[in-house]
Parts: structure tokens; C-alpha cells; sequence
């Protein structure tokens, strides 16, 4: 049985970010990572890769460029928990010791649970920026709108990575119509499970004008169950202000999915995740906006110091937390140091002193070259960085996300200087 001092599960944004920090911080430490992945991926800009503004080839390299110097790689994954006796179970039938571990897995996403969708996506129009094969199709799709086009973009009921991508394609796709003589007969709606634009309302403001701006249509509490891709008809079900459900049918010649979300299934049904899990393995197509919270399965950690809240010796941070900040890469930027911090001291014996404050941030693309730049904490209030009003659209942040965000991400991030 091989054993490490510390082993990292997931070598993505969190793993990297926190292999690296750790071993900046004591180069003697025994570290591993399993991660069955022989690819990293950049997955904020697939957004702008489904706009036409980014090469997807930009968005991708190889994970052993990542991995830092002196901690062991295992190219398997992890299939089960054993947090009594300290061990993982690897898929490949590997049982790997450890003194501390930190779970790190990203988000499930769950096509399958909207019916006749995993048929049809990257056909007949209906796309998706959330996967790296689909995000170049979206532009396909977008070039290939003419006048009388429908484009609907769903947005579910459950917590999902970055909680604006769903809508910033929409506003590329609505900015790219209207700059090719479209914008007025072509037909452009949302369709959220939820009620509102956006959580926050100083964005959320600047976000409805720009919905008017391009005559965007609003439908909340429209869930996306079925799509019939050959005919290209998405059902929604819609739930009105009294509870009563009716089901809703669109046709479109584009639709941009964003999927149900939840922790992955190998945290779901495993001791880590929030008790009261109904451990329930999804069923295709059931219905989305019926699965209760606890069936999401979030890896159970306190929400400051990121440690497990029934294991001393485990830590989680990055998408599969139960941490109620926005999901997102930016979140993995705080969240590292305060994890490495406390682990630190708990090596130390020390008491553990570093806290999270929830930081999330959402680099709104509200059309080409124009972004709101979203931050905030668990309060919703926003945090923001430059001395300006961020939740104003600029072209100075749109420069930031495609040029700047991306080169932090592979030279400072990943190396975990940052
Ligand atoms: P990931 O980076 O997804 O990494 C998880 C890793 O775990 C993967 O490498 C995976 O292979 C590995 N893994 C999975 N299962 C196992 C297993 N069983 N055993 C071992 N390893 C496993 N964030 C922003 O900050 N700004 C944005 O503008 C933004 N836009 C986005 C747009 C889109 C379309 C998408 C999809 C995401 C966007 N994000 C954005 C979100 C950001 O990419 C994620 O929040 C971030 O990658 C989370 O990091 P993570 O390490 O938790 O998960």
C-alpha cells in the first residue's frame, strides 16, 4: 500500500493551486495527487471560445506541465473513502494511505438528467460552453443564425460553476445578431429555473439594462426537462407565483444548455459529503428542480477554515464544497492560502487561525470587449478591486478576462505564487 503525508484529490484550478503553495512553503513535504486526467484545462474562457474571441487549443495543456517539482502524480482516480483508517480506494483497485487529505474533485455535471439531451448535444443546435468538445460548436451554431432564429439559454436549479456563464453567452450571442444586421429578427430568451438576473442587485441592475438594450425576453422559474433535438423543441417546466406547474414548449434553432449540477457521485455516496445525503443515484431524466439540496451531495466542510467538519485531518476547497460562495476559479484563488495556512498550523500543532470570507468573483461578459466584473463575499457585498464602479460594463475588464486572467492562471496560479 503506498502511503503519503499529505495526498490531493483532483489536479485541477484547487489541487495545482494548493500542491504548489504547499510545497512552496516547505519543500519537504511528502505530497501526492491523484488525478486521472493527462489534460488541464482553462475552463473560464470557453466562454469567450463560444463567442469566437478565444482559440480553444488556448484552453488546454498538458497536467504534467503542472504538477510542481517533488510530489508524486498518480494518473488514477479516486472510486471510494475509508476516513476511519485514513486510505482512499483508487477505480484501479489501488489503496493509498494518508496522514492529511484534501478533496479537490470540481463539479458533476449531469446531462443526463434533462431527457434527450445527451442525443442531440452538439447537433441540431443545441450546445454547451460547460464542455471543452462543445464550446467551439456554440460559435458554430451562433454563424449559422438568420433572420426569424430563435436563441434560448438555460440555467437550472441547482448551484452551478461560475453562475454567469449561462447568461454571458447569451449576451455575446445577442451582441454578435445585432452587430450583423439581426438583432431585431432574431429572438434571443432566457430561460432560468431561477427568479432573479443575478443575486446581487447593484449587478443585477446593470445587467436588466443591458437584457432591454438587446431585447433580451426573461423567463424565470422555467426549468429545462426534455429537449427534442431533431425537432428542435426544449420543454420547460414552469412553476407560477401560486406553485402551480405547467409544462412549456419553445422552439429554437439554437440552445445553449447549462446543466443540473452536484458534487460528483464518488463524493455523493461517500462519508465526506453533508449528512442526510439521500444516497440516491441519480435517474435519468428525473426532474432536475425536484432534487432536494441534500441529494447534491457537497463535501461537508466548515465554511471558514475549509476543514471537514467530522474529520480533523481532511480539508476540501474548489467546486465540490458545501461552502456557499459562487463556484468559481476566482473563489479557488482565496480559498487556497487560508486551506495551506491551516493546514500548516495543524501540522504544527498550532491552532488554526486563517478564514475565508466567501470571496467569489463573476467577470460578467455583457457583449465584445464590454464586462461587468462581479465581486463579492458570503454577505453578498461586493468586494471590488480597482477604485472604480465595477458593475459598470468596460472594455478594460473584457481586456483583463481575455488577456490578462488567462496568463495569471497558467504562470502564477498553477505555480501557486498567487
Ligand atoms: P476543476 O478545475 O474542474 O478540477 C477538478 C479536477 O478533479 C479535474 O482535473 C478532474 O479530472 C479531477 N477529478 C474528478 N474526479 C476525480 C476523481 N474521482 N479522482 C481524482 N480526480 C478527479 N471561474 C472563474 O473564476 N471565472 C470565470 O469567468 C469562470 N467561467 C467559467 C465558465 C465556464 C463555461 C466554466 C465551465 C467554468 C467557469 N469558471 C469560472 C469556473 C472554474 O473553472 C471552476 O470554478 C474551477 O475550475 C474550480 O476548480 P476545481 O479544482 O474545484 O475543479
Amino acid at each position: 500500500m503506498k502511503h503519503h503525508q499529505i495526498v490531493i484529490i483532483g489536479g485541477g484550478n484547487a489541487g495545482i493551486s494548493v500542491a504548489a503553495k504547499l510545497k512552496n512553503a516547505r519543500k519537504n513535504l511528502d505530497i501526492a495527487i491523484i488525478e486521472p486526467s493527462e489534460k488541464h484545462y482553462y475552463q473560464p474562457a470557453w466562454t469567450l471560445v463560444g463567442g469566437g474571441d478565444f482559440n480553444i487549443n488556448d484552453t488546454v495543456k498538458p497536467e504534467k506541465n503542472f504538477i510542481p517539482n517533488g510530489v508524486s502524480w498518480i494518473k488514477d482516480a479516486v472510486a471510494a473513502f475509508e476516513p476511519e483508517n485514513n486510505q482512499v480506494k483508487t477505480k484501479n483497485g489501488e489503496v493509498i494511505s494518508y496522514d492529511y487529505l484534501i478533496v479537490a474533485p470540481g463539479i458533476q455535471l449531469n446531462w443526463h438528467l434533462i431527457e434527450g439531451l445527451t442525443e442531440t448535444l452538439g447537433k441540431n443546435g443545441v450546445t454547451s460552453n460547460y464542455s471543452f468538445d462543445l464550446a467551439p460548436y456554440t460559435f458554430d451554431v451562433l454563424k449559422s443564425l438568420k433572420s426569424g432564429d430563435a436563441a434560448l439559454f438555460s440555467n437550472p436549479g441547482t448551484p452551478v460553476k461560475c453562475g454567469g456563464a449561462p447568461q454571458k453567452i447569451m449576451y455575446l450571442v445577442a451582441d454578435y445578431l445585432r452587430k450583423h444586421g439581426l438583432g431585431k429578427s432574431t429572438s434571443v430568451e432566457f430561460c432560468s429555473a431561477g427568479g432573479v438576473i443575478f443575486g446581487i442587485k447593484k449587478y443585477a441592475d446593470e445587467l436588466l439594462k443591458m437584457v432591454g438594450f438587446y431585447g433580451i425576453k426573461l423567463n424565470f422559474k422555467h426549468d429545462l426537462i426534455k429537449v427534442d433535438g431533431p425537432n428542435q423543441i426544449a420543454t420547460f417546466k414552469l412553476t407560477d407565483a401560486n406553485g402551480n406547474v405547467t409544462m412549456v414548449e419553445k422552439k429554437f434553432n439554437m440552445l445553449h444548455v447549462t446543466p443540473p449540477q452536484s458534487a460528483p457521485d464518488f463524493i455523493r455516496m461517500s462519508p465526506l459529503a453533508i449528512p442526510h445525503s439521500d444516497g440516491q443515484l441519480p435517474t435519468p431524466c428525473q426532474d432536475p428542480s425536484e432534487l432536494p439540496q441534500s441529494y447534491l451531495g457537497w463535501i461537508d466542510v466548515n465554511k471558514e477554515t475549509l476543514q471537514h467538519s467530522r474529520y480533523n485531518n481532511i480539508f476540501a476547497l474548489g467546486d465540490a464544497t458545501n461552502t456557499p460562495n459562487a463556484k468559481t476559479g476566482a473563489a479557488v484563488r482565496k480559498q487556497a492560502p487560508v486551506l495551506v495556512e491551516n493546514l500548516l498550523s495543524l501540522l504544527d500543532s498550532k491552532p488554526m487561525h486563517a478564514k475565508y470570507n466567501g470571496y467569489g468573483s463573476c467577470p460578467l461578459i455583457v457583449g465584445y470587449g464590454k464586462l461587468i466584473l462581479a465581486e463579492f463575499d458570503y454577505n453578498n457585498n461586493p468586494t471590488e478591486t480597482f477604485p472604480f464602479d465595477q458593475s459598470k460594463p468596460r472594455w478594460s475588464m473584457y481586456f483583463l478576462k481575455k488577456h490578462i486572467l488567462p496568463w495569471l492562471y497558467w504562470n502564477q496560479i498553477l505555480k501557486g505564487k498567487m
